[in-house]
């Protein structure tokens, strides 16, 4: 079994969250060095949660999620290989 690309960027939330075992959150460091679209994804990720935090908000506005999952979505479908 190996830690895929869409795996990776499901548990972008919990790995920011610090939800994750460690042993996931290693897998999914080890998997983000080997792949630039999933680095890209992160930071993203960590970014909005930064900023986000800076307005003390508890949820991202729409129109980031929007962006967000626009992203992660784009990132799927040029996966080789990958979806249905
Ligand atoms: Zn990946």
């Amino acid at each position: 079994m190996t830690t895929g690309c869409d795996h990776a960027v499901e548990y972008v939330y919990q790995f920011l969250d610090g939800e994750l075992t460690w042993w996931r959150r290693t897998r999914i460091r080890w998997h983000l060095r080997r792949c630039a679209r999933c680095e890209n994804a992160f930071e993203f990720e960590t970014k909005l949660k930064s900023v986000i935090r800076e307005r003390g908000r508890t949820e991202p506005p729409a129109e980031l999620f929007d962006t967000l999952r626009a992203l992660i979505e784009r990132e799927r479908r040029s996966s080789p290989g990958q979806g249905r």
